[in-house]
């Protein structure tokens, strides 16, 4: 049966000309060769759909909008200025209206939707890696490769990791940091990291409690009732709050910066306003130099921080305020990892074989990165696995990790 759809919902398809220039940009099409994987055949597809010509349980309509990574790559590229992200997630909408979601993605995100249920799972993922089980065990096979994601989360330093600005600002512009599910059990440390370098900057960080998962996984997969639902939560536990949400999760980010669209109130307006990605407040300070740490140091992009958020020259700010730190673009820095939320868990062949191309740029780098520097988990915990799989010793971390590391080096903890 052909699915009703509202006039206006695919606009920002609208002014698609057909021209293709996106299609080299598309991680899937270069990976499948098949028009219907590109976004030009997708954009096809949803307008199919808008016009009631195939109907949104379609298999084969599924299977290639399935096949999406979200990853909006395609958009910089268009000249025409096509909105496909927007498309796209009126589409996922439908299809999850039509025929609901497989069992695993609704179990994933039935565990993202409470705290102590993500906290369960993490508490025993964080318990595999302590162990050291999850990197002895991590290799190439589909459990070796969730192995290796959990050992990607590890932090370097446990014994400094606590350690806290020696001199915290307390009269400096007021921020708070958004907590996030993944982010607060498995990289904990990366907040940690990201608290101090905001101070040794002069911010002044405080604390928000009641904060809830960002809805990004819910939202991607076409739940928008879910997401919508995590959305509120977050507006209200900030409006006690000023100042900037700080963020060190490119995904999390981009839907953070979006529940103005999302819930379209004066207050997700003003939310959505205040969201910051922890480089853009570092950038905006400078920030200030560390201490020298000699290291080749390869910047991987995230798609939600430099398509969804437009935020390209910041995290290269951070990395280059650590003297003796040689910064590396590798071909396909800027391209999708694979990751792209539960992506990998529903379409794990795709998603690996996305990742293939930038493992192959890292092994043959010269000279060979020591380390990885992506500000998103899902990169982080994809990238990581790839080069354990590969057997590559190359350490992935965020890029305020490594400019703490070099403040702690200076002595300013
Ligand atoms: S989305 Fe943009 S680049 Fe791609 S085919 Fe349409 S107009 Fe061309
Ligand atoms: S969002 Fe990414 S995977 Fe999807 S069509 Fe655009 S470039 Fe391709």
């Amino acid at each position: 049966m052909a699915t009703e759809v509202a006039p206006g919902r695919f606009a920002s398809l609208d002014p698609c000309v057909h021209c293709g220039f996106c299609l080299p940009a598309c991680p899937t099409y270069l990976a499948t060769g098949d028009e219907a994987d590109s976004p030009r055949g997708r954009i096809v597809l949803m307008r199919a759909l808008e016009r009631g010509e195939v109907p949104a349980n379609d298999p084969a309509l599924g299977q290639h909008l399935d096949a999406c990574l979200g990853c909006r790559g395609c958009e910089p590229v268009c000249p025409s200025g096509v909105g496909y992200g927007r498309g796209l997630e009126v589409a996922r909408e439908l299809l999850m209206e039509a025929r609901g979601l497989p069992p695993l993605a609704r179990l994933t995100l039935w565990v993202f939707q409470a705290p102590w249920r993500w906290q369960t799972l993490f508490g025993a993922a964080r318990g595999l890696r302590e162990a050291g089980l999850a990197r002895r065990l991590a290799g190439s096979g589909r459990m070796g490769f969730a192995m290796g994601m959990v050992a990607a989360t590890g932090k370097p330093n446990a014994r400094t990791d606590r350690s806290v600005a020696k001199t915290p600002p307390t009269d400096g512009p007021a921020v708070s940091i958004f907590q996030g599910c993944v982010m607060e059990s498995l990289f904990s440390h990366v907040h940690h990291a990201t608290r101090r370098t905001l101070e040794a900057n002069g911010y002044r960080v405080v604390e928000v409690p009641g904060q809830a998962c960002c809805g990004a996984l819910h939202e991607h997969a076409g739940d928008r009732a879910t997401a919508n639902a995590l959305a509120e939560a977050n507006v209200r536990a900030f409006t006690a709050s000023t100042g900037p949400i700080v963020v060190n999760s490119a995904g999390c980010g981009a839907l953070l910066k979006d529940y103005g669209h999302l819930l379209d109130t004066p207050e997700a307006h003003a939310f959505a306003a205040r969201v910051k990605d922890v480089s853009e407040l570092l950038a905006e300070r400078g920030p200030r130099a560390g201490a020298r740490l000699e290291m080749d140091v390869a910047y991987d992009a995230p798609c939600h921080l430099q398509h969804a958020q437009r935020v390209h020259e910041q995290p290269l700010a951070v990395l280059r305020a650590i003297p003796g730190l040689r910064l590396q673009l590798l071909s396909g820095f800027d391209r999708c990892c694979g990751s792209a939320g539960i992506y990998g868990l529903l379409q794990p062949e795709l998603s690996r074989e996305v990742l293939l191309d930038k493992i192959k740029a890292i092994a043959g780098a010269d000279p060979r990165p020591q380390v990885i520097a992506t500000g998103n988990p899902g990169c982080l915990m994809q990238i990581g696995a790839g080069c354990l799989a590969a057997g590559l010793p190359i350490e992935v971390r965020h890029p305020v990790e490594l400019l703490d590391h070099s403040y702690q080096v200076a002595g300013l903890y």
